[in-house]
């Protein structure tokens, strides 16, 4: 089996982005982008199919183990492995837990977790708590030493912004739970700003749609391990069920790789400036960078950054609609994580799948709209949205 072990970082991380280890991939030719090996299957000159480092891509590729190398540098995993989706990287450390076995989990999860827990819940007689991870003492009031399995986050969550106390949650569930795994889907703040393998936790994973890709052009998930038996496990899985990554959208994910620290900058350099320009409008606004936010400093003590996600509340939902059909640059779509910058409105959107009471419950405004800040010029993006306001009938006050 290929060792995608990593090695650890020696430069800053926007270096280490742009910077793949040549040793990856073996390359005849020294090709200066690691080649796409488009094939199923592999020669041997041995009976016994031994003497070959890959022999089938379900259980190896070159150009997928050069992704998976660079990746786990990057995230300080000790392996890090990519699949399909962001969804299908849960799905796979879902696979980890037993019948019987127990979840802790957010209540502001992404809509797709949602639905697959739901479905393991129903299916795989997996009990699933849905708790405010705000609050440490909330996730220790449902830990059992016995049947908790894992301790899955998000932080910041999306689309509310509550922050969870990542170190505090890994020490509790550590010291009494120690079958149980913290796992936090980073997506949000993706390897650049936050990296939860340092704060203590046991798996990060990621949607590599969002910030690793950045251009909506492939979907693919990504999985870092902290300890090499749980990336063993995670491996046969992988293989057992054929999820790994093609060899193009390997490819194309290493090439997005090498932008995300520059993409990043000045993605969030923009948020931050939308979201300084909606607070003044007088919104309540949520977003990590804002001092205003309640987590502020939690959020700093753990990131570089707070990110280019942002959401803010109208007050109404026919005004909420309105704003979102009258944006001409902002894209309205679901996603985020695009170097061009999105719009939408997470209740009738990405989180519609989520049943409306337990939208109320979760205290998820309807009338919420989301930003997905991108790359164009700031002043741009607070025109259009300036315009926007208008045109829905709010009263925009100038810059002072
Ligand atoms: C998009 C997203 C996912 C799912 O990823 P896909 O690549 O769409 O399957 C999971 N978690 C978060 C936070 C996401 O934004």
């Amino acid at each position: 089996m290929v060792d995608t072990s990593s090695s650890s970082p020696r430069y800053h991380l926007a270096t280490e982005l742009v910077h793949i280890d040549s040793d990856a991939v073996k390359d005849n030719y020294n090709a200066a982008s690691v080649p796409i090996y488009q094939t199923a299957t592999f020669k041997t000159s041995n009976a016994d199919g031994s003497g070959s480092e890959y022999d089938y891509s379900r259980s190896g590729n070159p150009t997928r183990t050069a992704v998976e190398v660079h990746l786990a540098k990057i995230m300080k995993a000790q392996r890090a492995f990519v699949v399909s989706t962001g969804m299908t990287a849960l799905d796979v450390i879902l696979r980890l837990v037993k019948h019987g076995q127990e979840i802790i989990a957010g209540d502001d999860l992404y809509g797709g977790t949602n639905r697959l827990l739901t479905y393991v819940s129903q299916y795989g007689g997996i009990k699933v708590h849905n708790v405010d991870t705000t609050s440490v003492d909330k996730v220790s009031a449902r830990l059992d030493p016995v049947k908790t399995r894992l301790v899955l986050l998000e932080s910041p969550t999306n689309p509310l912004i509550k922050i969870a106390d990542i170190r505090a949650i890994v020490s509790r569930v550590h010291n009494t739970c120690p079958n149980a795994l913290v796992v936090v889907d980073n997506t949000m703040m993706s390897p650049y700003l936050q990296n939860t393998l340092e704060l203590g936790a046991d798996i990060e994973y990621h949607s590599g749609t969002k910030y690793l890709a950045g251009h909506h052009d492939l979907m693919a998930g990504v999985i870092g391990c902290a300890a090499a038996a749980v990336a063993e496990q995670v491996y046969f899985v992988i293989n057992a069920s054929g999820s790994g990554l093609g060899p193009f959208d390997s490819w194309l994910l290493l090439r997005g790789v090498k932008t995300l620290g520059i993409r990043m900058e000045k993605q969030q350099s923009n948020a931050m400036l939308i979201a300084a320009f909606l607070e003044a409008q007088g919104f309540r606004v949520h977003y990590p960078g804002l001092k205003s936010s309640p987590q502020y400093e939690l959020h700093r003590s753990m990131s570089s950054g707070p990110g280019a996600v942002l959401s803010f509340e109208t007050g109404d939902v026919a005004l909420s609609e309105r704003v979102v059909e009258s944006a001409r640059l902002w894209g309205i779509s679901v996603s985020f994580g695009c170097i061009n910058s999105l719009i939408s409105m997470p209740c009738k959107m990405s989180h519609a799948s989520i049943p409306a009471e337990v939208r109320k419950q979760r205290h998820l405004p309807e009338d919420l709209i989301r930003l997905c800040v991108g790359i164009e010029h700031p002043d741009d993006l607070i025109s259009d949205l300036a315009s926007a306001l208008t045109k829905a009938g709010v009263e925009v006050k100038a810059k002072d």
